[in-house]
């Protein structure tokens, strides 16, 4: 059987019927017969909801067919409730629907319920079954609902998630965007899924074992290289749910990148170390240079710019030891400085108030 994965816009359909014509059994099921029965039968339309829209018998079919699915990801930043939530058809309807629903099931001794996360394998996953080493190598899904036919005819609806690498590349680049080639986001951890709505019916046996995904909640920065979502990318828009947005840049969290937070219970922000010690740096500018008649803050212009005005005159680090606050070790790098490396404490950006 060969799961089908793909985003809209990442793959023709021509492409996608040559992965669903192909029927692969798992080589984990090496006892399974490669014939067609393997092949997944059954496929998720998502129907046109408006009378007065449809125009062919067929989409008044699925139409009336059509069930609706809640979706299990809810994301803080969801730009309305239910956001991910759809009609959906799953054709051919008839021998969909006749089959029995169950809450449970067995893959080699492993019970697999209903809202499990599970690692799918795919037609270029490796035959050597390592979901821990190398996640990547799996789709990772979640079952929505199982029906079979028989022992051997097992199907589930599933909701994929998506690695960052896997996402389209939106229409209008972004400015946090990794690369050309995919969705990909600076902020996005090596850990990280993102949920969706695609949805899809596969053969049980394409499942490669259970997955651990943990819905983060960007309350904490415990995530101890666990699989994780914050955020949702959603079949109609397109578009990624927002995300807390952090430091003076507005910007987000990579749980792989430092941040400092501000003590300061009505303040609480946190803050990326590289704009921590830009806020740093010019400051120390301004202080050097308020009575050499250029004043600092007319040269940075309101702007942070890639060549700040402190480039060539300052330069810091962050210092942190066991339960002392964090200093910036600042360096001056003008001719003649002294003294030429100081130690200071780190004032918060928006508050002013010292980083314990
Ligand atoms: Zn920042
Ligand atoms: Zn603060």
């Amino acid at each position: 059987m060969a799961p089908k994965h793909g985003l809209a816009g990442l793959q023709s359909e021509e492409q996608l019927a040559k992965r669903a014509k192909s029927s692969a059994t798992p080589a984990s099921r090496s006892a399974t017969p490669a014939d067609t029965s393997a092949k997944v039968p059954f496929k998720v339309e998502y129907p046109i909801m408006d009378s007065e829209k449809i125009q062919t018998d067929r989409q008044k079919e699925l139409m009336d067919a059509a069930d609706f699915q809640v979706s299990p990801f809810v994301a803080k930043g969801a730009s309305k409730e239910g956001e991910l939530d759809q009609y959906y058809t799953v054709t051919p309807t008839n021998e969909w629907e006749q089959m029995k629903k169950y809450n449970n099931f067995i893959i080699q001794g492993e019970v697999y319920k209903n809202n499990q996360f599970v690692f799918v394998r795919g037609e270029d996953t490796p035959k050597d079954k390592d979901t821990e080493g190398r996640p990547k190598d799996f789709w990772v899904a979640r079952i929505l609902q199982v029906r079979a036919k028989n022992a051997q005819h097992v199907y589930a609806l599933v909701a994929w998630l998506y690695w960052p690498e896997e996402l389209p590349p939106p229409s209008v680049k972004a400015s946090d965007q990794l690369g050309k080639e995919s969705g990909k986001r600076r902020y996005h951890g090596s850990h990280e899924l993102i949920a969706s709505n695609y949805m899809d019916v596969l053969d049980v046996l394409s499942f490669a074992g259970k997955a651990e995904v943990h819905h983060w909640l960007e309350e904490d920065d415990n995530l101890q290289h666990k699989l994780y979502w914050r955020q949702t990318f959603c079949r109609e828009t397109q578009a990624l749910s927002k995300l807390r947005q952090h430091c003076t840049c507005k910007g987000y969290f990579n749980p792989e990148v430092t941040m400092y937070i501000c003590d300061n219970p009505t303040c609480k922000i946190w803050l990326h170390d590289d704009h921590l010690l830009d806020d740093i740096l010019t400051k120390v500018y301004k202080k050097h240079n308020s009575n050499d008649g250029t004043n600092g803050v007319a040269k940075i212009n309101g702007k942070k710019s890639k060549n700040p005005p402190y480039k060539n005159a300052f330069k810091a680090t962050i210092r942190e030891e066991n339960d002392e606050p964090p200093v910036a070790v600042i360096t001056d790098l003008r001719p003649n400085a002294d003294p030429k490396t100081w130690e200071e404490r780190i004032a918060c950006p928006e508050c002013e108030e010292l980083l314990q």
